[in-house]
């Protein structure tokens, strides 16, 4: 299949959420274009008016094995809207999981609704019919708009759902030792040594993920400079860990050598780029470019970046454990990797003199060529 949407292009690369405008001309184009751009398996749409069920399944690729991708339940202006951001998202798994060498291909489900919506059971129970009727091609969790509860509900109708309550439970510190062995990949690359100690991180947003990685790094002696939209949260960890706070505003400006992202996507854009004075930016958030001509300039400045999905893969790591029946201690053996994966992801960069974004591009990419060549042999 050769798919020729020209105009849908950056619709599912990433970057910015694409305007409605863009959305109507690229399905000008026709929808099997859109599907076809980046050549996605499969898309299921099912609706279930009785209870409100609206949903939307893409799987983007099963090479590497079931398409493995979260729930997420939003407001989409219009259908359209969910269907490029469920294309986009779907796709990013794919990637996400073969540069963690996971055996899990990439998926992801929206669900059009109000995330608040008070008719759970119904809709989730709907939602498990339509995962279901994959038979497994597709595995879901939780995301954005979801619960561990919602799950529960999916459960009822289907055995293709991880991330239940009580079973491979909060992701968070996974993802924070993948992030900060990532980090220790990028201080190795960079100064020589993996060693942290003496160095200052910013850490933008000390929620789930960003608590436990400035645990890890104040055990390992790093200065650290953080912020959050929750005072709360920064009075915990400068109490915790001795962290200085500073203004939401301002952390991109803070003169340190690593800025570890960990709340928002889109802040590596031009006005931070403007501020930003640091060595390395390594941090949990997806999405962290604003565009990829973002990595580009991070590239051309020197700034060492580790490509979200890369170094975040720890919550997916995390889950792939229910999957496959690991103990805790496999999934933390599996998270420390992250350190080697960034290693390669910036060799490859170095040899090619690309940006660290396209170099894990490609090492995802190639996974997957490499098996598909393996399965018609
Ligand atoms: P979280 O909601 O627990 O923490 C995010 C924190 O960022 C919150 O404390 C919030 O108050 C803060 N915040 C929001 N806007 C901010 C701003 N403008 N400036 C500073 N702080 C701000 O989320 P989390 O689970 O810790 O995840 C953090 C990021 O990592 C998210 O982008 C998430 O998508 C990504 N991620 C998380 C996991 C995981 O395992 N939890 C896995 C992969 C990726």
């Amino acid at each position: 299949m050769k798919a020729q949407a020209k105009s849908s292009e950056s619709l599912l690369h990433g970057g910015s959420t694409p305007t409605r405008a863009e959305i109507t001309k690229s399905l000008d184009d026709g929808l099997f274009e859109l599907i076809g751009e980046h050549r996605h398996e499969q898309v299921s749409l099912w609706y279930e008016p009785e209870c409100g069920y609206r949903g939307v399944v893409a799987i983007h690729n099963t090479t590497l094995g079931p398409a493995l991708g979260g729930t997420r339940m939003w407001t989409y202006e219009n259908d359209l809207e969910a269907l490029v951001d469920v294309l986009r998202l779907s796709r990013g798994m794919t990637y996400k999981a073969a540069v963690a060498g996971l055996n899990l291909g990439g998926g992801k489900s929206v669900i059009i609704g109000d995330p608040n919506s008070k008719n759970r059971e119904a809709i989730f129970r709907a939602h498990g019919r339509h995962v279901d009727s994959m038979a497994g091609r597709y595995i879901t969790a939780e995301d954005v708009g979801t619960s561990p509860s919602d799950m529960e509900f999916v459960s009822r109708e289907t055995k293709h759902v991880v991330g239940l309550a009580g079973r491979s439970g909060d992701p968070s510190p996974v993802t924070a030792l993948g992030v900060y062995r990532g980090m220790q990949a990028c201080a190795k690359a960079l100064w020589g040594s993996d060693s942290l100690a003496g160095k200052t991180v910013t850490v933008q947003g000390v929620g789930h993920v960003g608590y436990y990685l400035c645990k890890h790094l104040h055990e390992e002696g790093a200065t650290l400079v953080v912020s959050d939209i929750d005072n709360e949260k920064v009075k915990t960890v400068v109490d915790e860990f001795g962290a200085s706070g500073v203004t939401a505003d301002g952390i991109y400006a803070v003169d340190a050598d690593i800025f570890a992202p960990c709340a928002l996507g889109a802040v590596i854009n031009d006005n931070t780029l403007k501020v930003l004075n640091v060595e390395i930016v390594a941090g949990a958030a997806n999405n962290q470019l604003e565009d990829e001509r973002h990595g580009d300039v991070l590239h051309e400045k020197g700034v060492l970046y580790a490509p979200d999905y890369a170094i975040n893969a720890g919550g997916l790591i995390n889950v792939n454990a229910e999957v496959e029946g690991w103990d805790l201690e496999r999934s933390h053996k599996k998270a420390s990797e992250i350190y080697d994966t960034i290693l390669k992801v910036i060799q490859l960069a170095t040899d090619e003199n690309i940006p660290t974004y396209r170099a894990a591009d490609r090492l995802a990419e190639a996974r997957i060529v490499e098996a598909t060549a393996k399965k018609k042999a």
